[in-house]
């Protein structure tokens, strides 16, 4: 293709919400083999919401909520490099909204909105004092209340730091992973308090664009951190075949490389700070534009409309750019 002509492309490109930085990454998608897609807020909306809170203990359900938002709701933490800015973080976004609804609006229905409004701003005050946080990547988080230790994530994260997950616990938590929710376990001061069922739902468009890429001869792959169980019944839904669950936030870019051994253009579509290291190891990376800066500065191309269809043009912008003179 001529200068003028990658030119052109490129413009349509943007006209269309699509943003590509350079001719070369214009001209590799049209080889594409493989297209590998990260689970949360990719796949998924991102908007995560908890459907279920079981507390197991004696607790106040009002009182475990405070606990979890708490230990949730933390500022943007930089370092290590991968930890994802905690309350960023989809599953962190739904529990404190979940727990700060439940603390204005689920009052006697004579609540008057203007009494909820003077308690929300009072909201920030309420959430309980943090400290020793720790945003572990792909596990959860971790810090003391109270001089406890709060532990709010995943198996791993429990069974890392010896606390025991009872069968009752763990039934209820693969009941919600069978039904694609990701089931969150809450430890207080050694021992299981309570678990949360967080659903996200898939993008409407994304049945229909892992169906197009098959028709062109490429093949979806899903990759997440999280668990086998909700990451199979995810790509059952989808359509995706070929899962990789459980994949640490280093390891999304091992599997980009597995999948490049034979020489094939690999391409990767990711929101997260966990997906960066991905998706500059990828041939194409392609950004969700509501994604993370990060994600955003190691891809390749920018969907700024945050639409899955857009994966779709990218490709076949790429093919009638460059197909003529080969
Ligand atoms: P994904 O690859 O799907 O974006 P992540 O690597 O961000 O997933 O997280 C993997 C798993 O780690 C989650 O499914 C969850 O079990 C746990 N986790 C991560 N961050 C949090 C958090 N802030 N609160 C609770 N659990 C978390
Ligand atoms: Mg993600």
């Amino acid at each position: 293709a001529t200068p003028t002509a990658i030119m052109v492309a490129t413009g349509v490109g943007a006209n269309n919400g699509v943003l590509i930085k350079g001719g070369d990454a214009l001209e590799r998608a049209q080889m594409v083999k493989y297209v590998v897609f990260d689970k949360t807020g990719t796949l998924t909306q991102g908007k995560a919401s908890v459907t279920t809170a079981r507390v197991f203990t004696g607790m106040e359900r009002g009182e475990f909520l405070t606990l979890v938002a708490s230990a949730e709701d933390q500022p943007m933490i930089l370092a290590p490099f991968m930890a994802q800015a905690s309350s960023e973080h989809p599953l962190a976004k739904a529990i404190v909204e979940y727990a700060r609804h439940f603390h204005f609006f689920d009052e006697p229905s004579t609540t008057k909105d203007t009494q909820n409004r003077s308690k929300e701003s009072k909201f920030s005050s309420w959430l309980l004092d943090v400290s020793d946080f720790s945003a572990l990547p792909g596990r959860g988080v971790q810090c003391f209340i109270d001089g406890k230790q709060i532990l709010v994530g995943n198996r791993k994260l429990m069974t890392e730091n010896g606390i025991c997950i009872p069968t009752f616990a763990e039934d209820f938590v693969v009941e919600l992973e069978e039904s694609a929710k990701t089931g969150i376990l809450v430890a207080y001061d050694s021992a299981l308090i309570g678990v949360l069922g967080v659903a996200d739902p898939l993008k409407r468009e994304a049945v229909v664009v892992v169906e197009g890429l098959v028709k062109m001869g490429v093949k979806p792959i899903m990759v997440t951190g999280d668990n086998w169980r909700t990451a199979r019944a995810v790509a059952r839904e989808v359509g995706i075949q070929d899962v990789r669950a459980e994949v640490m936030p280093a390891g999304k870019a091992d599997v980009i490389r597995s999948f490049q051994k034979d020489g094939s253009i690999v391409a990767m579509v990711g929101d997260g700070i966990n997906d960066s290291p991905a998706l500059a190891a990828a041939d194409i990376g392609m950004a969700i534009g509501a994604g993370t800066d990060i994600a955003i500065e190691a891809a390749d191309y920018v969907l700024m409309r945050n639409n899955l269809e857009d994966v779709i043009t990218a490709i076949d912008l790429s093919r009638k750019t460059f197909s003529r003179i080969r």
